[in-house]
């Protein structure tokens, strides 16, 4: 607008002369203040906006599993959703700065399938406690805010508050050092955002390593910084996060924000760094993380989870209230160490195995169907017995 204003012949003639002249050639007026600082202030949002736009359609026009299926199938119609993902990713990546397409990806996965699903049971716990109550694992005392007093909702909110703003915090983190590395030190990025796409093998390899080695650093972070030792931030941990009383929607990230940090964001971001993840793959594999926070601290029994997320929500339960023991996630690492608290792991698998054993129940049903029919036959026999002996009685 300035440029145009600089280069307009009629905005070096006087103004007398200038409001006889057509609207189409006169000087326009110099933007108001008002405008240039709006202009300022949105410019960046209206970027972001047509970034997370792009991303979105990137992400929601192929489905995880067309893009593991590929090199199986060759169908048609998953060859042309293919195509146009390809298309819209090689896109992104030209039309964007690298940089942003991985912050704004990354934040918008966070919102997708962590806050805004969360807050949406929160929203539905608050709303319909009555309802609520039913589905929660720990009945009432998963409802924090039913019948809750002023001061408690404002203190529960405050938790709310804590948890984004943790999220954003994260955020933060990842930006600088993508800034330090690729600004200051003028190295390559963490992480790989290129228009090349990763090979669905190398995608399954890294996410298979990147769980492994979060649930690793997980536990080791969970157990002897922030448990095991005297430091402040261990301090911090104990009075923040273990202060709740039982896990809600949208407490997965409230925390002291450097217990956060460590325990949180570097073990999930430290193998994206380490194996130098694609970053398609960086977002499967924070989609993961983020569905599994959002469905293990929802605290309902009944949501359609599988034995590992329900396992995951029992163990995160266990180890908010006990506090010395379930430092993992998945519990695999604490089942080698032997700090489970309640059923490992390995007891959830054989239970899972025992529900789905089609043979054995087969050979239980037959058992009990002949011991029935064993039960039946001697009846029969007693009474039979029974009446043959009242029989002699009444003879004699
Ligand atoms: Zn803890």
């Amino acid at each position: 607008m300035v440029s145009l204003y600089g280069f307009n012949p009629a905005c070096y003639i006087p103004t007398t002369v200038n409001n006889y002249l057509p609207s189409a050639v006169a000087c326009a007026p110099p933007p108001s203040y008002f405008s240039s600082a709006y202009n300022t202030i949105t410019s960046p949002f209206g970027s972001t906006y047509s970034t997370v736009r792009a991303m979105l359609q990137a992400l929601v026009g192929l489905p995880f599993l067309s893009l593991l299926l590929i090199p199986t199938t060759g169908s048609w119609s998953t060859t042309v959703n293919f195509f146009f993902f390809y298309l819209t990713w090689y896109t992104l990546i030209l039309s964007h700065p690298p940089l942003r397409v991985e912050l704004i990806g990354s934040l918008a996965i966070r919102v997708v399938f962590y806050l805004l699903p969360s807050a949406a049971f929160f929203a539905f716990d608050f709303l319909f406690p009555s309802a609520a109550v039913s589905a929660k694992a720990q009945g009432s005392s998963g409802l924090p805010m039913k019948n809750a007093s002023r001061s408690r909702s404002l203190q529960y909110l405050r938790i709310v508050g804590w948890s984004v703003g943790n999220v954003l915090l994260a955020t933060l983190a990842q930006f600088s050092i993508e800034f330090l590395l690729t600004k200051v030190l003028l190295v390559h990025s963490a992480l790989r955002v290129t228009t090349t796409l990763p090979t669905p093998f190398a995608i399954i390899i890294d996410l298979a390593r990147g769980y492994i080695m979060r649930e690793i650093l997980t536990y080791v972070i969970h157990r002897y910084t922030l448990h095991e030792s005297r430091s402040f931030v261990a301090k911090a941990h104990n009075s923040w996060y273990h202060s709740l009383e039982a896990p809600f929607p949208l407490s997965a990230s409230y925390d002291h924000p450097l217990a956060y940090l460590l325990h949180n964001f570097i073990p999930t971001y430290a193998p994206a760094f380490l194996f130098r993840f694609h970053m398609l793959t960086y977002l499967m594999f924070l989609t993961i993380i983020s569905l599994e926070e959002t469905f293990a601290y929802s605290g309902y029994s009944t949501v359609p989870t599988n034995f590992i997320l329900g396992g995951i929500a029992r163990r995160t339960d266990d180890h908010l209230l006990h506090g010395d023991g379930n430092f993992g996630r998945l519990g695999l690492v604490d089942w080698v160490m032997n700090t489970t608290i309640g059923g490992s792991l390995i007891e959830d698998v054989g239970d899972e195995a025992e529900k789905h054993d089609v043979e054995g129940r087969a050979k239980r049903a037959g058992r009990k169907g002949l011991a029935d029919a064993r039960t039946k036959a001697n009846g029969v026999f007693e009474g039979a017995k029974s009446r043959s002996s009242r029989r002699q009685r009444s003879d004699s």
